[in-house]
């Protein structure tokens, strides 16, 4: 009875890890980990014209991602690509 639990517990884990490597993949790829393109899309810490902010950009991912600009970045700042929700 109680290998029956742990086995049932293992296979649990191990229909997770799929999901969990695709997780770290989306969100620290090599190429993504290794590449800083802030500069080229101009990003800054503050926010940009007109006091539009990242936090209102369709692109923000929270707490402090986007899709576009790799790494971390301000939910008050801004960027070239910024596009509003
Ligand atoms: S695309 Fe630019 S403005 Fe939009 S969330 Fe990313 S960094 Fe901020």
């Amino acid at each position: 009875m109680k290998s029956s639990v742990s086995r049932g517990l293992a296979l649990k884990r191990l229909a997770a890890l799929p999901f969990a490597a695709l997780a770290v993949g989306a969100t620290l790829s090599p190429a993504q980990a290794v590449t800083d393109n802030k500069k080229q899309f101009k990003y800054q810490d503050k926010p940009g014209p007109k006091g539009v902010k990242c936090v209102g950009c369709r692109f923000f991912v929270k707490p402090n991602g986007c899709t576009i600009v790799h790494g971390k970045i301000s939910p008050n700042g801004w960027c070239i690509a910024y596009a509003p929700k």
